[in-house]
Parts: C-alpha cells; sequence; structure tokens
C-alpha cells in the first residue's frame, strides 16, 4: 500500500487590494518504495482544464494503484491562475511556461518556477505535463514531444507517447531558456506533454482519455503492474515546428472557420473566411494554410486580430519518423 504525504509550497501573490496575500500550489507526494520517480503536471496555464481534472481523479485513485516509485501530483501548478480560469497569472501577469528564468524571481509566476525548479526536478527523472488549447485555441487530442535546443533523441519518447494512448503527437521545438521543458532539459529530466481539447470547456471523454494516457504512462515507467488498456496503434506525428504550419491572422476579422479539427486540407484549399460584419463593404477574406495537411489545432474564439493563431496545419507523419527531427539538420 502506498502512503501519501502533502508537500504543497506557497508563494507571494500581493496585489494593490491584498498587501501580504499567498497561493498554495497543491502538491500531493505518493511513495510505493523503489523505482522511479515520476510527476504528473498541469495547470501550467490555469484556463487548461483537461489535465488538471484528470490529475485531480488520480490523486484520489493513485494511491490504491501504484505498485513502486513515487509519484508527485500538481493538479493546478498555477493555483492563482486555475483558480481565476485565466492562462496567466492574475497577479502580474506572468506565463508559467516562461517563468523558468533562475533567481531573483520577480513576482508570484516566477516564484512558482523557482518552487518547482528548486523543489521537484531534482528529485524526479520523468515529467508528464498536461496542456491543452486553453480559452482561445481546440486541439485534437495529441501527446507531445518538445525538443529543447540540441536535446538528444531519446528512444523513450515514441514508447512514452504510445503509453499515453492519444491518436495523434505533435512535435515542437523549444528554444526558449525560461521554458518548462528547458528547465526539464537542465535538470535532465525525461518530459513529455499533452495538448487536450480547449476552448474555455472540458468534457468527462476527454478528461478520462487524459487520465487513462497517464496511467498508460506509468505503465510503460514501470511504476503499476499494467495499463488502463491494451497499447493502441502508434500515433501520427505531426511537426508542427516549421512556420508554415501556424497560421495567424494577417488582419483583424471574423474567423469563421470551414474546416472542422483533424480534417485533411489540400494545397490551396481554404480553412474558412475573415468577415468583417460591421464592414459590409469589405469582402469575405478567404484564409489558406501555408502548407496541405491535418488540421490539428484551431481558434476557438471568431473575433480575430492581428498575430492571433487560427490554426495548425501539418502533414501527419508515422512516429518512425520521430529520429529525423532530431538530425541536426533539421
Ligand atoms: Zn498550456
Amino acid at each position: 500500500m502506498a502512503t501519501t504525504q502533502r508537500e504543497d509550497f506557497s508563494c507571494a501573490a500581493a496585489t494593490n487590494d491584498s498587501a501580504y496575500r499567498r497561493i498554495a500550489t497543491p502538491v500531493l507526494r505518493i511513495d510505493a518504495g523503489p523505482g522511479p520517480a515520476v510527476a504528473l503536471m498541469a495547470g501550467v496555464h490555469g484556463d487548461e482544464w483537461e489535465g488538471q481534472a484528470a490529475i485531480l481523479e488520480l490523486w484520489h485513485r493513485l494511491p490504491d494503484l501504484l505498485r513502486r516509485g513515487t509519484v508527485y501530483l500538481l493538479p493546478a501548478a498555477n493555483a492563482e491562475a486555475s483558480l481565476a480560469g485565466a492562462r496567466l497569472s492574475p497577479s502580474d501577469g506572468g506565463n508559467l511556461n516562461r517563468a523558468f528564468l533562475g533567481a531573483p524571481a520577480r513576482g508570484y509566476t516566477e516564484s512558482v518556477a523557482a518552487a518547482l525548479e528548486a523543489r521537484l526536478l531534482p528529485r524526479i527523472q520523468t515529467l508528464i505535463d498536461v496542456h491543452s488549447g486553453g480559452a482561445s485555441l481546440r486541439y485534437l487530442p495529441a501527446s507531445v514531444i518538445t525538443r529543447q535546443g540540441d536535446d538528444p533523441y531519446d528512444a523513450r519518447l515514441p514508447a512514452l507517447a504510445r503509453a499515453f494512448g492519444l491518436p495523434h503527437c505533435i512535435f515542437f521545438r523549444g528554444g526558449e531558456p525560461g521554458s518548462m521543458p528547458a528547465a526539464a532539459s537542465r535538470h535532465g529530466v525525461l518530459r513529455l506533454s499533452a495538448e487536450i481539447g480547449g476552448g474555455r470547456e472540458s468534457s468527462q471523454a476527454l478528461v478520462a482519455r487524459c487520465r487513462d494516457g497517464l496511467l498508460g504512462c506509468l505503465a510503460e515507467l514501470g511504476l503499476l503492474d499494467r495499463g488502463p488498456r491494451a497499447p493502441a496503434a502508434s500515433p501520427a506525428l505531426y511537426d508542427l515546428n516549421a512556420d508554415a504550419a501556424t497560421l495567424r491572422a494577417a488582419e483583424a476579422g471574423v474567423f469563421i472557420p470551414e474546416a472542422c479539427l483533424g480534417q485533411t486540407l489540400e494545397a490551396g484549399q481554404a480553412l474558412g473566411t475573415l468577415i468583417e460584419p460591421a464592414r459590409p463593404e469589405l469582402p469575405a477574406r478567404a484564409v489558406l494554410p501555408s502548407q496541405p495537411g491535418t488540421v490539428v489545432c484551431l481558434r476557438a474564439i471568431a473575433r480575430s486580430h492581428p498575430g492571433d493563431c487560427l490554426a495548425q496545419v501539418a502533414r501527419a507523419l508515422s512516429l518512425d519518423s520521430l529520429p529525423d527531427l532530431y538530425r541536426p539538420c533539421s
């Protein structure tokens, strides 16, 4: 039987109305003897709900399931943002996924990042960090592999992505030293992420897929006797690193998508239109992806402004091609 211990930490989150305010980040440590140490985290962005709900379920269920090793559960890493239903921290506007900048920590968000880097990352070998589209985007249910800088290829990554069991897998390349992937890389922590759902809503179906994916990863890492289901087929891989994959609004308008998430667009096929009902003389403008492929991500808010991400589109690749994305020329 595993043992549990709360290891919450709190950080100052002063506002104009509350001088000495502090916000606690909940952390549950579950110990089941010798074995790997793994953290399951969500809520780095406070409005991304599937991972937060799934890890909250595991908060109550995992102590009975864990067979070996140690698991840290963080259902709401940016607790202030989660409580506010916001992507960024309300007290300082910080983005926790860009706040791993080292000392001195300026404000609440960097203090949370500093606490995670000091208290969590040195104690784990693997981090599963679940994101979603949040308020402004919706994603196909996808595991995410981020190559930070010149990180070498790690053959455990495709195995973890398969174990997560989602039908899609996104590849990003990270270069910002303040990101969570950068911090994990600095500590030699194997990291898999996910993008599941979004659009300021959630559903138990997506939460259950996320929960089962996290359990599948723990089984793959040897902490459970078996996963929640038989291993799924390999996910399709989408390289979203290329500039051509992300389609941004070049001008203001109301975004009317014609394509759906998961739809495959041919070359030259429009994704939707931008219209301006308050300017009836303006013609509808076609929104054309720079490359053909599957719609992996779609903006969930119609009113759009220049620079807003409207969609991400990329060709489906075999997961077996992942090592190619780690070659020096990639
Ligand atoms: Zn996120």
